[in-house]
């Protein structure tokens, strides 16, 4: 089954939050880890990681961040069940090499830095559909 719902608390969200103002003029990322409940994604801690990359405008997660949170993650009993990354400018809308690079089978989240808003898509056999949020 494909998920349709993402579930984060506001304290995560505005962790997310924090992390795309600080990483200014860069893009924020990151991973998320959870479970899995049926159509719903449960995201229960986020991972503030360490951006790579070279351009300015993209995001690519250190791979240490990213074996540390698959640690994390077990030591927990929990999932990576996606990623997210901060846009600078906005809007928290996938862009092309967003949908492009996006894992499948994950959550990936995006940040608008500028107004705060957060979104959710999930990467499946169709490519990126977006995740209605609750509580
Ligand atoms: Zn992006």
């Amino acid at each position: 089954m494909q998920p349709r719902e993402f579930a984060i608390g506001e304290a995560e969200l505005e962790a997310l939050r924090l992390a795309a103002r600080a990483a200014r003029p860069r893009e924020a990322c990151g991973l998320l880890l959870g479970r899995r409940e049926g159509a719903r994604v449960v995201v229960e801690r986020v991972v503030v990681a360490r951006n790579v990359a070279q351009d300015v405008e993209r995001f690519e997660v250190d791979p240490r961040d990213h074996l540390q949170a698959q640690r994390d993650a077990r030591d927990a009993g929990l999932d990576v069940v996606g990623a997210w990354h901060s846009h600078v400018h906005g809007p928290a809308t996938p862009s092309v090499s967003d949908a492009r690079e996006a894992l499948p089978g994950w959550v990936h989240a995006i940040v608008d830095t500028v107004s705060g808003e957060a979104r959710a898509w999930y990467a499946g056999a169709e490519g990126l559909r977006e995740l209605a949020r609750v509580g």
